[in-house]
């Protein structure tokens, strides 16, 4: 390879990162001053009267906390091609589309080289870390990792989701190689403009470099749960294609055949053998390590919305440990996982104190059930002042704040998470849930989590007729008086009405909220409803994200579906097979 190839020093990293972290108060002040100061011709930082100063408390005095509604106007602006500095004193050039899953439709937000930078930053860490504990050799990943199809705005500037930013940068490409962390497939595929046909190669690409495999990865871990699943329906005709060297018609993309098509040569010892182990295997158990014995862990986000797929995880991945990935989003990063002994379920992200400027709103207990009888208004949550990040407490809870580099000031993230301890002197963070992603009617609110809490005691029932449920999500319907919360679930294959029965009042007495208990009680919240959908609701409604510019790589399925998300509402009720009302709180 000619590129310049920066070699990796893992201990020099870990030095690094043990060094910020014992003073993270002064890494927030040197950061702060950094953004400060570089963007301070920025027109948002003008008018907002800081003079030059770039301490905390002038910043805390001036700067208002924003959400993205408010930066929305700037924003759009620098994607109408504006060449001014508007949000950062050097100009936006690329925008980054988020998920959007919470708010139902994508957001812009602004990309730039210091972003490209900080992920650099943090995959390296956490790899540093990652590697000292499980070292792989030289070889190769299986990544499932995708791009969305690139896009121009209306003032000209390139707009991709923040993945494919990265995936399409040099730097990413070379960090990758010096942590021999290198994708199987090649460009085109990850680039390619169809997913199932990139799905297929990466599978394909994985299964030709089998014994180079070192660990499997995607962004979130539904992209690997969801290529296994494909993968026990498409196997023999990757075995095919292994045997002949030809490529199956399914791939019609001319740039992923032809590169594809170059790495495929005849095998059928190779298309023996994987064929050998998948017969061999019972109910798919353990496929990873069956057919990629070299591989030493999984790797991608695992906590959040991605946990209720760490079952099925654990089931393709057998004994190989898993481990989750970093905690960050389109607007920046915040935190690595530097314990990778830790399993995902009690993962936590330990906050790079010089990659971003980070506040915190703490989160009040919710009320106790008699509070909140009397309490009128359903906003249970009081705002408190935010705090520093050497200013939180282990088992708070709060409501997390970034500063970027990027022209982001201030700004709610929207996710709620806890201080589990520290690492040196810097918060390891849990990843709680998203603020505004609650159920709610009347005093009631049910979080994500609870809703994954309630899932999982009803996935227990489907469990006993041998079934799975495959991906779940929720709606607050208030068509009826009273309102009633609906639980949309996807099954493996058909269930009886009895345990459909039992599920559905099993659902309603899981949401243990006081608010929800005691309004269900006096019936001004109506009887859950449990909503059977057809099998690959949840495939359509990924489809319909991709169609909308969302990369399957960041996908995550909203889990609670709201008058913003009408697509996927739509998409939900036209499969519904059949829908049971809980009889828990007495009939209705
Ligand atoms: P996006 O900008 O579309 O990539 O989405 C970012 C959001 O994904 C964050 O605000 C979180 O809600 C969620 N997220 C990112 N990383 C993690 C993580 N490690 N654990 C849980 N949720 C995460």
């Amino acid at each position: 390879m000619s590129q310049k190839m920066e070699k990796f020093n893992q201990e020099r990293v870990i030095e690094e990162f043990e060094s910020i972290t014992k003073e993270p108060g002064r890494a927030q002040r040197e950061i702060l001053r950094k953004i400060l100061e570089e963007n301070s011709n920025a027109e948002y930082l003008q008018k907002l009267g800081l003079g030059g100063r770039t301490d905390p408390e002038s910043f805390k005095e001036c700067v208002p906390l924003v959400t993205h509604a408010d930066l929305d106007p700037y924003i759009q602006r620098i994607a109408d091609g504006e060449t001014k500095p508007i949000l950062t004193g050097k100009c936006i050039t690329t925008i980054s589309l988020s998920s959007g899953t919470t708010q139902g439709k994508p957001k812009f937000v602004p990309f730039n080289d210091e972003l490209k930078r900080s992920t650099m930053q943090i995959f390296q860490t956490s790899f540093a870390f990652r590697n000292r504990e499980f070292p792989i050799g030289n070889g190769k990943a299986l990544q499932f990792i995708y791009s969305s199809k690139q896009f121009k705005t209306n003032g000209g500037l390139i707009g991709n989701t923040a993945t494919t930013n990265i995936y399409r940068s040099e730097e990413f490409k070379n960090t990758m190689r010096a942590i021999h962390s290198q994708c199987c497939s090649p460009d085109e595929v990850i680039f390619g403009p169809d997913f199932n046909q990139s799905l297929y190669c990466h599978l394909l690409c994985g299964l030709i470099y089998w014994d180079e495999v070192q660990f499997i990865a995607s962004t979130f871990a539904h992209s690997i749960v969801y290529a296994f699943r494909t993968f026990e329906h498409i196997w023999e005709e990757l075995c095919t294609d292994i045997r002949e060297g030809v490529l199956s018609s399914r791939v019609t993309v001319p740039s992923i055949r032809t590169a594809v098509s170059e790495l495929l040569k005849p095998n059928p010892e190779l298309a023996d053998s994987i064929s050998k182990r998948c017969l061999g295997l019972t109910n798919w158990c353990s496929v990873i390590p069956e057919l990629w014995p070299n591989a030493k862990y999984i790797y991608g986000i695992m906590t959040g919305s991605m946990e209720p797929y760490l079952m099925k995880l654990r089931h393709y991945a057998g004994s190989l440990p898993l481990m989750s990935a970093d905690y960050g989003s389109s607007e920046g990063w915040i935190g690595a996982n530097v314990n990778p002994r830790l399993p995902p379920e009690s993962v936590t992200y330990a906050v790079l104190p010089d990659i971003g400027y980070f506040e915190f709103i703490p989160i009040r207990e919710k009320l106790e059930e008699q509070q909140l009888v009397n309490t009128l208004s359903a906003n249970l949550y009081t705002e408190l002042e935010p705090v520093g990040l050497t200013e939180v407490k282990v088992g708070e809870e709060y409501e997390i704040i970034i500063t970027n580099l990027a022209g982001l000031y201030r700004y709610r993230l929207g996710d709620v998470v806890k201080v589990a301890g520290f690492h040196n002197s810097t918060p390891e963070l849990q990843f709680v849930c998203r603020k505004n992603l609650v159920l709610n009617i009347n005093i009631d609110k049910n979080t994500e989590k609870d809703l994954q809490l309630a899932v999982e005691a009803a996935s227990k029932l489907i469990a006993d007729e041998k079934l799975e449920v495959i991906d779940f999500t929720s709606h607050v319907d208030l068509t009826t008086d009273p309102g009633h919360y609906v639980i949309f679930l996807e099954l493996s294959g058909e269930a009886s009405e009895e345990i459909l029965r039992r599920c559905c009042n099993c659902l309603d007495q899981s949401f243990l909220d006081a608010g929800y208990v005691g309004s269900r009680k006096v019936k001004a919240i109506g009887p859950l409803e449990l909503s059977v959908v057809q099998r690959g609701t949840f495939q359509k409604i990924m489809d319909n994200s991709v169609k909308q510019g969302a990369a399957v790589s960041q996908f995550k399925t909203p889990r609670c579906v709201g008058a913003s998300h009408s697509m996927i509402l739509q998409i939900l009720v036209s499969n519904v097979v059949e829908s049971y009302f809980s009889t828990a709180f007495g009939c209705t």
